[in-house]
């Protein structure tokens, strides 16, 4: 494993994906922010200076990506949501104040996702396909909201190094899961601040960690989720970092740079063709006995 048989011959698919939490990062976990300017404008960087900088870095290599956007950003960071829309990047749901899921609340799990929804629609004009939950929790009762709601995917688990499908409760199949991890995170790396300060990583650190995930990944055919922040990534020595890493990994061959949704829907599509060889279809796994089993 994995040996995913994806498109065109291409041997890895490659998400860059950012979330553009901006000052929800910081209202999200204490909405007593909302009178710390100093704080919150750690996030407004993000906006202001952060996804342009990315917007220009993806253009320059002329490669798509993926913003999970909370509603609250794309309802009072308008103008640059829209910019990112307009050049062809993938919209996804990250709730609307970037709060926790709590499975005790699924009343809240509810209203977070229908408030994202309809900001996303009024000022997309489209509905997101994909969502990813704010600080990497989930409930089985959001994966089940989600399907009802038409979205395809989900990013927020970490069972895996490949995408699987959701099974619901009831046995019928879920959204299909596009996993990722802490260490392809680099918020775990570069973000650090007067309430939670850590040291800061080099570049070459993280470089070192990435491209190890990568070559991994490459040399068995399968998929590399990257997380990244505007208002860490798009600091000007950390934009460097990230054009190093799509140098690096541009020194290979067939590697197919893709949205999130792209991946997802290409998946699903593979599911329903007949195929020869181990994997039978992306939901199912034949086991060292022979057998199939569902994943
Ligand atoms: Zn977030």
């Amino acid at each position: 494993m994995p040996n995913i048989p994806w498109p065109n011959g291409t041997k890895i698919a490659v998400n860059l994906t950012f979330d553009f939490d901006a000052e929800t990062l910081w209202l999200g976990r204490d909405p007593t922010n909302v009178d710390r300017p100093g704080t919150l404008s750690q996030g407004t960087y993000g906006a202001k200076i952060g996804v342009p900088k990315i917007l220009e870095l993806l253009a320059d290599e002329g490669l798509p990506a993926t913003f999970f956007v909370p509603g609250w950003v794309v309802d009072n960071r308008t103008p640059i949501v829209e910019k990112i829309a307009k050049a062809d990047h993938e919209i996804g749901h990250h709730g609307y104040h970037h709060k926790s899921i709590d499975p005790n609340n699924p009343e809240m799990e509810l209203e977070e996702l229908e408030k994202g929804l309809h900001s996303i629609k009024r000022v997309i004009g489209v509905a997101p396909v994909g969502y990813r939950a704010p600080s990497g929790e989930m409930s089985p009762n959001l994966i089940r909201l989600l399907v009802d709601r038409g979205f395809i995917y989900d990013s927020t688990m970490l069972d895996d190094i490949e995408p699987y499908r959701h099974i619901l409760e009831d046995g019928t199949p879920g959204v299909l899961e596009l996993p990722w991890h802490w260490s392809m995170d680099d918020a775990q790396y570069l973000l650090t601040s007067i309430k939670f300060h850590r040291p800061l990583a080099t570049n070459d650190h993280v470089l070192s960690i990435w491209k190890a995930e990568f070559d991994e990944a490459y040399l068995s055919g399968g998929y590399f989720n990257l997380i990244m922040h505007p208002q860490l990534t798009g600091r000007p020595s950390r934009i460097r970092l990230l054009r190093e890493l799509i140098a690096y990994i541009r020194k290979h061959d067939n590697v197919w740079f893709a949205r999130s949704r792209d991946v997802a829907s290409t998946w699903l599509e593979i599911a329903n063709t007949p195929s020869e060889g181990p994997i039978i279809s992306p939901f199912l796994r034949q086991n060292e006995n022979g057998t199939i089993s569902q994943r």
